[in-house]
């Protein structure tokens, strides 16, 4: 018996104590998910790793890889034969084929690795490498062997059933998901917030996506790429969830009522004060924002310090001290930027301040919301109430 399976490393330490079996499962949920549209698979647990098999045909690697490395909690893959016939003559033969297979014809250093589970086996681990490795360089006489700092390190492992393989692919670390708690992010269809929600949920905080639209004045493309990087997000944590909540009349209210300059903070702190009532269904610990300190008017320190005092929870910033760049470069990696960037046309410019204010006062913005907008919670608690739920 002999097929191809992917080898599953993951963060160790993040996985300690009784709910192991709890966050060993989130990752394996996920894993699934991922790789169930491309066949029938199978995730096998084995002394902290899992190994994946595909039980209706041959793995095909290039794709599957990438489905596995983007879970969070994983650390890195192999792809690797497994085997059960262990004799020396077929470790040999197995391991001369995978070689071929990878790195036939170039001129790289390598040396064999030899683990035993088994004390058992006849041959000490030393004397396999050494066997194997000489067979491999008799037969491929373009390599030679560095047991120092070899390009390419051969890993043979006698388990229950035997593994061969030679690649580690990296993946992202973080904590498994939905292990650190619940969070409700504000998530727009732009580049920052994508990567705010990625960023948290790769520490295991299960996040929550609260999306405010005013149709007409945002379209619907606007919402679809929303509802795309919901997807795209949801490839990393297993799950997602987003609210879309319809903020025309909340948005139309405030355009009447409160001074124009100053308009945006107000409309910040009603998404605050709506993401919280859901973070309060949702028993979440805390919000969560793109905001990059200074990036637009609405992200001075002072500005950020009127909308965060609409908040209850704490408001995490992931990206506060990032420059745009740096958060583009991320948003590129982890595949959000092209959503983020689709063109789409919006009409919502009655909404935005030519000359916004900079520096808000605080006390002023308190004073007006408490006993110039005596609509404003009633509005918002409608809008939250209406909010459209989408799981992903
Ligand atoms: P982003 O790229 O995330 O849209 P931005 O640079 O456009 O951010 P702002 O428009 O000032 O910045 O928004 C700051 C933060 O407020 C966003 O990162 C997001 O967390 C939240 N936010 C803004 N608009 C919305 C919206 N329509 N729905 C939900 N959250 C929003
Ligand atoms: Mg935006």
């Amino acid at each position: 018996m002999e097929d191809r399976v992917l080898i599953i490393k993951y963060g160790e330490t993040a996985i300690r104590g009784n709910n192991r079996k709890f966050l060993e499962d989130k990752i394996i949920r996920s894993v699934r998910k991922n790789v169930d549209p491309f066949g029938e698979f199978y995730v096998k647990r084995e002394q902290g790793r899992f190994i994946l098999e595909r039980l209706d045909g041959e793995m095909d690697f290039d794709l599957i890889i990438p489905k596995v490395t983007c879970v969070f909690g994983i650390l890195g893959v192999s792809p690797a034969i497994r085997f059960d016939d262990q004799s020396i003559e077929n470790v040999k033969e197995i391991a001369l084929r995978h070689m071929k297979e990878l790195y036939s014809g170039k001129n790289l250093s390598f040396k064999v690795d030899t683990r035993r589970a088994d004390k058992r086996y006849p041959i000490q681990s030393n004397e396999v490498s050494a066997i194997v490795g000489e067979y491999i360089l008799d037969n491929m006489p373009e390599l030679r062997v560095d047991v120092h700092n070899p390009e390419i390190v051969l890993r043979v492992e006698l388990r229950t059933m035997a593994y061969i393989c030679s690649e580690d692919y990296p993946a992202w670390g973080g904590l498994p998901p939905a292990s650190s708690g619940t969070a409700v992010s504000l998530l727009s269809g732009g580049i920052d917030s994508p990567v705010a929600t990625w960023m948290m949920a790769k520490r295991g905080v299960r996040v929550y996506g609260v999306y405010f639209h005013s149709p007409p004045y945002t379209s619907e493309w606007a919402k679809e790429k929303v509802i795309d990087l919901s997807k795209k997000i949801s490839s990393y944590t297993g799950e997602f969830t987003l609210y879309s909540v319809p903020f025309t009349e909340v948005q139309l209210y405030l355009l009447e009522n409160v001074p124009h300059d100053k308009l945006t903070i107000f409309l910040k702190r009603a998404m605050v004060h709506g993401a919280e009532i859901i973070a309060d269904k949702l028993k979440a610990q805390g919000l969560v924002t793109g905001d990059s300190v200074g990036q637009v008017a609405s992200q001075t320190m002072k500005a950020i310090e009127c909308i965060n005092a609409a908040a209850h929870h704490p408001v995490y910033r992931p990206l506060a001290g990032m420059d745009k760049q740096e958060i583009v470069d991320l948003a590129v990696k982890i595949g959000t930027f092209d959503i983020s960037s689709r063109p789409y046309e919006d009409c919502c410019t009655i909404f935005v301040a030519k000359h916004p204010e900079l520096s808000p006062k605080l006390s002023v913005i308190e004073r007006i919301e408490k006993n110039g907008l005596p609509e404003l919670m009633g509005l918002i608690e409608k809008a939250i109430d209406e909010a459209e739920k989408t799981d992903f």
